[in-house]
C-alpha cells in the first residue's frame, strides 16, 4: 500500500528494490545482488555480461526447467547436455569435462529442487579449463555448499521469485555475483544499456528492460521475514518423510551430495521402481497417489529431446550461425540415457507440502504404503 500510495512504482525512483537487493545480498554473503523481472531475464543477462553469444556452447543439464535451456538459446548459443546423476537427480559432474570443446564458453549447473549440484567438482573443472560457471540457483534459497549459499560459488547465481518458488512475488528474480565489473555489465545491460547513473538517455551497450518494479520488491521485502521459518518447516518435513520413505522397497527419495550442507527443498524428489508395485506404470501410481489426496507430478520429460529445441537448431538463424556439420556432430553427442530413465521414473511432491504438519507427512508414506499393499489389483 505505502508504494500504491507513494507514486513510485518503477525501481529508478523508489527505494524498495534497492533495499531487496541490499538484504538478500547480505543474508547471501555475495558482493552484489541486482533484482530483475524473474529468473529467466537474470540467466540471460547473465549468459550476456560473460559474452556468451552466437557459435557458443554452453554445458547444462537435461533435467532442469526449459528456461535454463531457453536463456541460452536466445543468446543463439547450443546448449550442450550433460547427463544426469541417477541418485541426486543432479549434473553429472564427473561427466562435464568429456563435454567440452573449443566452442564451450560458460558452465551453468541447476541446483534442482533447491538441493546443490556437485560444487566441488564442477568448480574444479570449470578452473582448469578456465571457464566462468553461472549457477541456476531458481530453485535454491537458501539452499547451501559446504556452508556457502549457494549463487555465492560460482561467477554469477541466479534466483527466481516466480509464484511456485519458496521466495515469492508472482514474478521476479535476481542476480548475485562478488564481481564489481559483472554486476555493472548486468545493471547496465537490464535497463537498456544505460550507464552507471540507470537514467536518461545515455547508453553504454545494446541491453533489454528487465527491470523489476517496486511492488515486486516490496513483497519480496516483507516475504523474507518469513522465509528463514519456512525453510526450517520444510527441512524438517523432508529429513522425516525420507526416513518414512526410506523403508519402503521401491521408493528412493533423491541422494543429496555430502557437501550439501542445505537444501531448500523446492520439490520432494524420489524414484518409483515399478518392478516393486506389481508392475503398476508410474502414471498408475500418481492417479492412485491423488486418489489418496496426495497430488504428485512425474516431473520434467527429457529437455534434450524437446522439439523445442530441433525446431530452434533448424532456425535460419541457427543455420547461419552453425554450420550443418556442426550441427550434426552435435546432435550426435546429444544423449543422455541416465536421464531418459530419471524422466521414467521420477516424482515429485511441491515445495508447499512440505510446509504441512508432520501427520500430513505420514499421510504421504501411508499412502504409498496402501498403494504397495493392493498393487496388484491396481495394475490388474
Ligand atoms: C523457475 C525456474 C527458472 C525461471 O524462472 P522464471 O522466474 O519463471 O523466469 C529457471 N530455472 C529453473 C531451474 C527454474 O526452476
Amino acid at each position: 500500500m505505502e508504494v500504491l500510495r507513494n507514486g513510485r512504482w518503477n525501481r529508478l525512483g523508489g527505494s524498495y528494490a534497492k533495499r531487496f537487493e541490499e538484504t538478500w545480498a547480505r543474508m547471501l554473503g555475495a558482493r552484489h545482488c541486482l533484482a530483475v523481472a524473474n529468473g529467466t531475464s537474470a540467466l540471460i543477462a547473465s549468459l550476456n555480461a560473460l559474452g556468451v553469444g552466437p557459435g557458443d556452447e554452453v554445458l547444462v543439464p537435461p533435467y532442469t526447467f526449459v528456461a535454463t535451456i531457453n536463456a541460452v538459446l536466445i543468446q543463439h548459443a547450443l546448449p550442450v547436455f550433460v547427463d544426469t546423476d541417477l541418485e541426486t537427480f543432479q549434473m553429472d559432474a564427473g561427466k562435464i569435462e568429456a563435454a567440452i570443446t573449443p566452442r564451450t564458453r560458460c558452465i551453468l549447473p541447476v541446483h534442482m529442487a533447491g538441493s546443490a549440484a556437485d560444487m566441488d567438482r564442477i568448480l574444479a573443472v570449470a578452473r582448469k579449463h578456465k571457464l566462468p560457471v553461472i549457477e541456476d540457483a531458481c530453485q535454491a534459497h537458501l539452499g547451501e555448499w559446504r556452508g556457502r549459499k549457494l549463487s555465492t560459488l560460482g561467477d554469477l547465481g541466479c534466483f527466481s521469485f516466480q509464484a511456485s518458488k519458496n521466495l515469492n512475488s508472482g514474478e521476479g528474480g535476481a542476480i548475485l555475483t562478488n564481481s564489481d565489473e559483472l554486476v555493472e555489465i548486468c545493471n547496465s545491460f537490464h535497463n537498456n544499456g544505460r550507464g552507471k547513473s540507470g537514467m536518461g538517455f545515455s547508453y553504454v551497450r545494446n541491453g533489454a528492460n528487465l527491470r523489476i518494479t517496486e511492488f515486486q520488491a516490496a513483497l519480496l521485502l516483507e516475504q523474507l521475514t518469513r522465509l528463514e521459518e519456512q525453510s526450517r518447516s520444510r527441512e524438517d518435513n523432508a529429513a522425516y518423510l525420507t526416513s518414512q520413505l526410506r523403508e519402503i522397497p521401491g521408493i528412493s527419495p533423491a541422494r543429496l551430495y555430502d557437501g550439501c550442507t542445505r537444501s531448500a527443498w523446492h520439490l520432494y524428489m524420489f524414484r518409483y521402481d515399478k518392478t516393486r508395485f506389481a508392475g503398476m506404470p508410474r502414471e498408475r501410481f500418481l492417479k492412485a497417489m491423488a486418489a489418496e489426496g496426495i497430488p504428485c507430478s512425474g516431473g520434467y520429460s527429457p529437455l534434450n529431446k524437446e522439439p523445442l529445441l530441433q525446431a530452434t537448431l533448424q532456425s535460419r538463424a541457427f543455420q547461419r550461425v552453425f554450420p550443418a556439420r556442426e550441427i550434426a556432430d552435435y546432435q550426435a553427442r546429444n544423449t543422455c540415457p541416465v536421464n531418459d530413465r530419471l524422466c521414467q521414473e521420477a516424482v515429485w511432491l511441491t515445495q508447499t507440502m512440505l510446509l504441512g504438519a508432520r501427520q500430513d507427512m505420514d499421510q504421504i508414506a501411508q499412502a504409498i504404503r496402501k498403494i504397495q499393499t493392493h498393487a496388484g489389483l491396481l495394475s490388474a
